[in-house]
């Protein structure tokens, strides 16, 4: 018998389950929930009948592992890809301004671009130039126990590009402002996607609701290689015996019939059945992610995408029929009631791509309290990674040690490792 349970149907642990099904391994998924995807999902709005996401999702070129893992599941169709990274921001005038990397200099492309974009004065893009040109010689190692606010101080960036430019790409990126992000994290972030050319660089979104793109995909590649997948199973409890997992306690049943077993839930969740001394000293600091979606009886927006300048919301996504806005880093809105965020949208919507009240018909908030977590350098320095004390217990999760941000990027690289783990170890 080759039996590997997996537990948690998020990205990480789907990606487990499909490589390990994949190689012949007998494949077991638990899921607490009655849906596939975790953190990123999509549902029916019981009240316009749209299929929305919970929290629009972006992806980009150097998700490599991530576009790997789609292609598997022959879901690469059900994205748009970038040929190379184009962002129309809007200031609060309703003036676009584009970012957009150039099709020649590889691998500067996006370098040459920011001469063109004119949110930021020409003192400005000097400025940022020489800063990326620094930053592709420097060693990322002595930004280890600083934050973003700090580098970009020493690094002497005006305040116009701090809310132009630097604002925009740390909590687009890390979900994090600069003052408590990882010097470190963002600079090697940095490194892959900007100084790596155009493909790295592109975004990417989904076509479709995000359990259309890839949960439905990677089900099915699941179901044909007899992979099998329980819903509204939570586990419990390990029984461990001589640094071996031996029995899995869950709501419905005990499972002893496996050879090896992968955690891909969150710590939290982890926490409540299994600990050891590595993962007792984490406590991770959540970030939330404010989704408004807008329906409106006319479109005037003509771009897939558009990001804000200097403004509470960052990003506007349209999808045709509704539009989708993103407030990332918002911890302070959790208590925050949801009409007056509503009002707050209204009125930056009006100046900045003048929709006005009367043209919004619906609208829906999410706030997602636990989006990512914040990685400040000391929770960088503590996460585990994939193999535990236990030999036959794996973790997968974006919250252990891949070196990137609570990202799928993060879950996908994570998941496979711990597939590959447990490959290795059967051979
Ligand atoms: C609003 C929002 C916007 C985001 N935007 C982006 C973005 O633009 N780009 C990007 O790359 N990333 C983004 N992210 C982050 C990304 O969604 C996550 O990093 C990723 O989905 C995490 O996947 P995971 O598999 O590690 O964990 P999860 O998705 O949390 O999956 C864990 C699964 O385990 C299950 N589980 C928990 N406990 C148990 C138990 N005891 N037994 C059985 N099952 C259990 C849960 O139900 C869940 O399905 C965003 C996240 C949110 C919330």
């Amino acid at each position: 018998m080759k039996k590997c349970v997996v537990i948690g149907g998020g990205i990480a642990g789907l990606t487990s389950a499909v490589y390990l099904s994949k190689s012949g391994i007998n494949v077991e998924l638990i899921e607490s929930s009655n849906k596939l995807g975790g953190r990123a999902y999509s549902f029916k709005d019981p009240v316009t009948g749209s299929i929305i996401d919970n929290g629009q999702h972006i992806l980009m070129g150097c998700y490599k592992e991530t576009l790997k893992f789609l292609r598997l599941i022959n879901a690469e169709d059900n994205l748009i890809y970038q040929d190379r990274l184009s962002i129309p921001f809007l200031n609060n005038n309703s003036e676009i301004f584009k970012l957009e990397a150039t099709k020649l200099f590889h691998p500067l492309n996006l370098l040459m671009g920011l001469l063109n974009y004119n949110a930021l004065r020409i003192e400005d893009k000097v400025t940022l130039i020489v800063f990326f040109i620094k930053l592709a010689f420097s060693n990322i190692n002595k930004l280890k126990d600083i934050t973003v606010e700090r580098w970009l101080f020493k690094e002497k960036q005006s305040e116009n590009l701090r809310k132009s430019f630097w604002e925009i790409i740390c909590v687009g990126a890390l979900n994090s402002s600069t003052k408590n992000a990882s010097a470190e994290l963002f600079a090697s972030i940095l490194k892959k996607m900007f100084l790596q050319g155009n493909e790295s660089a592109a975004l990417i979104i989904p076509k479709f609701g995000l359990s259309e793109t890839y949960c439905k995909p990677a089900q099915k590649f699941l179901l044909n290689n007899e992979a099998s997948i329980s819903f509204s199973e939570n586990v419990l409890e390990l029984i461990i015996v001589d640094n071996s997992v031996k029995k899995i306690i869950t709501s419905k049943r005990e499972i002893e019939d496996f050879d090896y077993l992968i955690s891909a839930i969150p710590l939290p969740a982890l926490k409540k059945f299994y600990t050891d001394n590595k993962l007792a000293k984490i406590d991770f600091e959540n970030s939330c992610i404010v989704t408004i979606h807008l329906w409106l009886k006319e479109n005037p927006l003509s771009e897939k995408f558009y990001g804000l300048i200097d403004s509470p919301i960052h990003w506007i996504f349209n999808h045709g029929d509704h539009i989708t806005l993103v407030i990332s880093d918002a911890n302070h809105l959790v208590n925050i009631d949801k009409n007056e965020i509503y009002k707050m949208c209204e009125d930056e919507l009006n100046k900045y791509a003048n929709i006005t009240e009367g043209n919004i018909s619906a609208y829906k908030i999410i706030k997602e309290k636990r989006a990512t977590f914040i990685p400040s350098s000391d929770v960088l320095s503590k996460r585990p990674g994939v193999k535990t004390n236990v030999y036959n217990l794996f973790l997968a999760g974006d919250w252990t040690d891949t070196g990137l941000p609570a990202t799928l990027e993060g879950a996908v690289q994570s998941g496979k490792i711990a597939a590959e783990l447990v490959i290795k170890n059967y051979n």
